[in-house]
């Protein structure tokens, strides 16, 4: 038995990746289970990013990279931030890290301290409260509801500042509900903000593109805020890039200095292929990935289709991202077979075990009454696991 650290105990378990973790386990022992758990993009990484990456190797970018990124990438991120979202950074104000992952943590390492809290609107992604928690700041939970489409309403954000709020995160798209906050709600939510000039907002953009109701607004374009706000995204979503692990962020420069000390003890810069592949990824036009999109788009609508069929499940339609995330409630309380459903976490084990579909608890995002599905999935896959989500449910 070894003592490992209150640091590491006090941590709870990605719960994406153990039900990916699991999924995978299952599958070895032989069992047909479809992953609806986890996150990631089913399709192969564009073949004009991967022979970037080739080119990369066969021209020897071997060597440690500057530790906040290659030059060429800042200014392809800086390029991407003005096409694509109206934002002016310069290279000071750009960290390139191993995923939007490690953007998030750096970006909590550097401004937290002890008992600074951090808000945090529900559904949140699974990672962040674990992240604040590590940093040694109190996630601040803004429950919201499949009634008031998983938006945080200004009234509710004024109501959850305390004098010891230090931030304010986010993810629009939303991972795991999908809502897209429009330019006029991020306003509302910012014209609260500008009352309490001391709180930093991480606006989590890194399924930007993959929006289905329109533009995509961001935090930064707002004049007042473009000094309070970091902006994280990455290529892991949208350009099917989930194992290549880059991300990036658009900061103040005092802030980014203080993310790049951080990563140059912890990790140095990220990979040398991946970060070239990246440049070339930036630099293409989105219409070079609008195929991926459409797709999503389209088994969106199955997914929600299929769903919506099923006696049980409250939805919302969402507006981005390839997440659905239903209310399940109406199960609670009730035996389905052998299985006493008390919560989200029950149901979405007796999906598993009983429909051999791999859900997310909403548990592991604040949202206690919800389930994920993600339909980053094929359409047989999608078509199948609702048919047996239907029919586990009718025989129980
Ligand atoms: N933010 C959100 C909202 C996500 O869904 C993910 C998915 N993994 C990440 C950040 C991290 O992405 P990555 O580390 O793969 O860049
Ligand atoms: N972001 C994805 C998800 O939410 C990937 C898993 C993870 O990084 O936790 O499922």
């Amino acid at each position: 038995m070894y003592q490992l650290s209150d640091r590491i105990n006090n941590m709870s378990t990605s719960q994406t990746l153990a039900m990916a973790a699991k999924t995978r386990e299952l599958k070895a022992e032989g069992k047909d289970i479809i992953g609806l758990s986890l996150g990631e993009p089913d399709f192969n990484t564009p073949d004009f990013i991967k022979e970037a990456a080739i080119q990369a190797i066969n021209d020897n970018y071997n060597s440690y990279t500057p530790v906040d990124g290659y030059v060429e990438l800042k200014d392809a991120i800086i390029n991407k931030f003005k096409r694509d979202n109206g934002l002016t950074y310069d290279r000071s104000q750009i960290v390139v890290s191993t995923g939007a992952k490690q953007s998030l943590a750096n970006v909590a390492m550097v401004m937290l301290n002890p008992g600074d809290e951090v808000i945090l609107p529900c559904p949140y992604w699974v990672s962040y409260a674990e992240i604040v928690k590590l940093a040694e700041g109190v996630p601040v939970e803004v429950p919201t509801s499949v009634e008031s489409d998983f938006k945080m309403t200004p009234q509710q954000l004024e109501a959850a500042i305390t004098p010891k709020t230090k931030m304010l995160w986010y993810s629009s798209p939303s991972n795991p509900s999908g809502m897209v906050y429009s330019k006029d709600e991020l306003r509302a939510l910012a014209d609260v903000l500008v009352k309490h000039p001391n709180i930093i907002v991480v606006s989590d953009e890194i399924y930007e593109h993959i929006n289905f109701v329109g533009e995509h607004a961001s935090m930064a374009q707002f004049e007042d805020m473009y000094d309070r706000v970091v902006t994280v995204n990455g290529v892991s979503k949208a350009f099917a890039m989930t194992g290549w692990r880059i991300g990036y962020i658009g900061a103040p420069a005092e802030i980014a200095r203080a993310c790049n000390k951080m990563q140059g003890q912890i990790t140095s810069g990220a990979n040398c292929i991946a970060q070239r592949a990246v440049i070339t990824a930036l630099e293409a036009p989105v219409s070079k990935i609008q195929y991926m999109i459409d797709r999503f788009k389209s088994r969106r609508k199955l997914i929600i289709d299929l769903l919506s069929d099923i006696p049980g499940f409250t939805i919302t339609e969402p507006e981005g991202a390839f997440y659905v995330f239903p209310d399940v409630s109406y199960f609670f309380g009730k035996t389905l077979n052998d299985y006493e459903i008390k919560d989200a976490t029950d149901f979405s084990m007796f999906l598993l075990e009983r429909a051999l579909v791999a859900t997310v608890t909403g548990d592991a995002f604040g949202s206690p009454n919800c389930i994920r599905l993600s339909y980053a999935a094929s359409e047989t896959e999608i078509e199948e696991a609702m048919k047996r989500i239907k029919n586990a449910l009718s025989e129980a």
